[in-house]
C-alpha cells in the first residue's frame, strides 16, 4: 500500500432515485460528516442542505460526448482531496453501481491505493416501480426481471444487448436511459419476435412531486410518450408487469403528493412543519416572513420571574412561548421548579407537547384551541375570584384573554416573553413559482404571518397564481380578510397539524 491510502477516504454514496428522503440511512450519516461532497446531476439538491455548512460542495454535471474527460476531471478531484485527507462524499444517483460508472470510480480509487466505501442506493427502476403500482417480480406475471441499458443501442452494430433473447424474455424488462432511442428499443424488440401488444410503461421523474407515468404497449408507447410530452430521466418497463394494477397504485391515493404548499412562520416554526408535510409526500416551501425577538431580557420579565411562585396559574399560548420561557430561564440559571404550586394551562395541544418536553404537563387545556376558549374553559371550571393568573405569551397577542379572565374576578399580568418582527425574505424562486401557477397552497398560522406575507407579495399576484388558501383559525382568516384575501379552508382544531390535516383531506375529496 502506498502512502496515500493511510490518508483520505472517499465514500461513493446511493443518493436514491429522487426523493431526498429515499437515500439510506448510512449515506445520509456520511453526507453529514463529509470534508467533501461531490454530486451527480441526477441527485437532488435537496440532499445537500444535509452536508456540513463548511463542506466544499462540487457538481459534476455530465456532458454528453464529453464523459471521459469529465470522469478524468473527478478522478483528479478525488486524487487531489485524497491527498489532502479530505472525507469524500461522492453521491451518485439511484445506486453506484447500476449503470452509475460506480465501478470505475471504485477500480480507479482501488488502484490509486485510496481508501473507500460503497454505500448501495435505492435504484431507479425499483423505486419507479413501486411509485407507479408496478411490481417488478409479482410471481403471477414475472419470475425474471432484467435492467438493460438503452443508450448504447441505437447506431451501434456492436453492443451489448442481445436483443433475441429480450424478445424471447417472459419477465420484466426495464430499461434505464432509454428515452432517446424509445422508437429504436420497440421497433428491435417486435422485428425480433416480441409480440407488439406486450405491455410497455414509463415512469419519468420516479418519486419526484413531477412524477409522470405513460402505460401502452410496445407497439404504441413511444407514440404515447411523444403526446404526453414524457422524457428522460424515465425508465421503460416492458412486460406483463408493465400493466400495472390499480390496487398496487398507492400513490395516487395520496391526496398530497406532490403538493407544493407554503409555509410562512418563523424560520423555527417553518423547520418544525416543513417535515410533517414532506411526510404526506408534499413539498415544503419554506418563506420565513417573520422573525422570533426574544423580549425576556425586560426588568418586567426579571421582575416577575423573582416572584412567579406566587401564581396560581400561569398560562402559555404557543410553543414559541414555551421555548422563549425555557431558554430565559436556562440563561438566569433557573429551571422548571420556578413555578412552584403554580399551575399552567396552555392553549393547545402542540403548546402543551412542547412544554412536556421540558418536563412539565399543562394542567388545562380548553376542548378548542383559542384564547377565548382558553378563557371560558378556566372560567367554567375553576373559581377565578383573587387568583393570580400570569399571562405569559406574545406582546402581540390579542386582548380578549386577559379581559375575560379579569372580569371573572381574577387579577391578571401580562408579560410580553417575545414579540414577532417582519423578515425580509428571498422570494425570487417563490415569484417564479407562483407565476407558473405550481404552488398549491399557502399557509398562514397567525395574523402576523399574514400581515408579513403581504406586505411582501401583493394580493393581487397572488390572485393570478391561482394558490389556495390555508387559515389556521379565526382571527387569522378575519386579517386574510381585511386583507382582501379569500380563504379556502380553515380547520376546526386550529393547530398546524389540523391545518396540514384539513389541506389533506380538501385535496382527498377534489381528487
Ligand atoms: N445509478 C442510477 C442510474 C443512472 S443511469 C440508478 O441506480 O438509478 C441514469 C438513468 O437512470 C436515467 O436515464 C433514467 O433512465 C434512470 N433514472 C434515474 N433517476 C430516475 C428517476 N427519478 N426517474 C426515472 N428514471 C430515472
Amino acid at each position: 500500500m502506498n502512502e496515500m491510502s493511510k490518508k483520505g477516504k472517499v465514500y461513493l454514496v446511493g443518493a436514491g432515485p429522487g426523493r431526498v428522503d429515499l437515500i439510506t440511512v448510512r449515506g445520509l450519516e456520511l453526507l453529514k460528516t463529509g470534508d467533501c461532497v461531490i454530486y451527480d446531476k441526477l441527485v437532488n439538491a435537496g440532499l445537500l442542505k444535509y452536508a456540513r455548512p463548511d463542506a466544499e460542495l462540487i457538481a459534476t454535471p455530465k456532458r454528453a460526448g464529453d464523459e471521459s474527460f469529465t470522469q478524468q476531471q473527478i478522478n483528479k478531484l478525488f486524487l487531489e482531496k485524497a491527498k489532502e485527507g479530505k472525507t469524500i462524499v461522492r453521491l451518485k444517483g439511484g445506486d453506484p453501481y447500476i449503470f452509475g460508472r460506480g465501478a470505475e470510480e471504485a477500480v480507479f480509487l482501488a488502484e490509486a491505493g485510496i481508501d473507500f466505501e460503497v454505500v448501495p442506493g435505492v435504484t431507479a427502476a425499483i423505486s419507479a416501480g413501486t411509485y407507479a403500482g408496478i411490481a417488478i417480480t409479482d410471481r403471477n406475471f414475472a419470475s425474471e426481471a432484467i435492467f438493460v441499458t438503452g443508450h448504447e443501442a441505437e447506431g451501434k452494430q456492436q453492443t451489448g444487448i442481445d436483443w433475441q433473447l429480450l424478445a424471447r424474455f417472459s419477465g420484466t424488462i426495464v430499461f434505464y436511459m432509454g428515452m432517446g432511442n424509445l422508437k429504436f428499443i420497440t421497433t428491435r424488440l417486435i422485428e425480433n419476435g416480441m409480440s407488439a401488444d406486450t405491455s410497455a410503461a414509463v415512469v419519468a421523474d420516479a418519486t419526484l412531486p413531477t412524477q409522470r407515468t405513460a402505460k401502452a404497449t410496445l407497439a404504441t408507447i413511444a407514440d404515447r410518450c411523444e403526446k404526453q410530452k414524457i422524457g428522460a430521466p424515465a425508465l421503460i418497463f416492458i412486460g406483463p408487469t408493465a400493466r400495472g394494477d390499480a390496487r398496487l397504485d398507492w400513490l395516487s391515493r395520496t391526496p398530497l403528493f406532490g403538493k407544493t404548499i407554503v409555509i410562512t412562520r418563523d424560520a423555527h416554526g417553518n423547520a418544525a412543519f416543513a417535515p410533517k408535510i414532506a411526510g404526506k409526500l408534499a413539498v415544503p416551501i419554506e418563506l420565513p416572513v417573520s422573525k422570533i425577538k426574544d423580549l425576556t431580557d425586560s426588568s418586567a420579565f426579571i421582575e416577575v420571574m423573582a416572584e412567579i411562585h406566587s401564581y396560581n396559574w400561569i398560562i402559555l399560548t404557543s410553543p414559541n412561548g414555551v421555548e422563549v420561557l425555557f431558554s430565559a430561564l436556562a440563561k438566569l440559571n433557573k429551571d422548571a421548579r420556578v413555578f412552584g404550586q403554580a399551575k399552567i394551562a396552555c392553549i393547545g395541544s402542540q403548546t402543551a407537547a412542547k412544554l412536556s418536553y421540558f418536563g412539565l404537563k399543562a394542567d388545562f387545556i380548553p376542548a378548542e384551541f383559542t384564547s377565548k376558549d382558553l378563557a371560558k374553559g378556566l372560567i367554567e371550571s375553576i373559581n377565578l375570584k383573587g387568583q393570580k393568573i400570569l399571562l405569559l405569551r406574545s406582546q402581540l397577542a390579542a386582548d380578549d384573554l386577559p379581559q375575560l379572565l379579569a372580569q371573572a374576578g381574577a387579577t391578571v399580568a401580562h408579560v410580553p416573553i417575545y414579540t414577532h418582527e417582519k423578515n425580509i425574505c428571498d422570494l425570487k424562486a417563490f415569484s417564479e413559482m407562483l407565476a407558473e401557477k405550481h404552488v398549491d397552497w399557502l399557509t398562514f398560522g397567525s395574523p402576523f404571518a399574514a400581515t408579513c406575507f403581504f406586505e411582501q407579495v401583493p394580493v393581487d399576484f397572488v390572485k393570478t397564481g391561482n394558490a389556495k388558501i390555508a387559515s389556521i383559525g379565526p382571527v387569522t382568516s378575519k386579517k386574510l380578510a381585511d386583507l382582501g384575501v379569500k380563504v379556502d379552508i380553515e380547520p376546526a382544531e386550529h393547530t398546524i397539524d389540523g391545518l396540514l390535516s384539513a389541506i389533506e383531506e380538501y385535496e382527498r375529496q377534489t381528487k
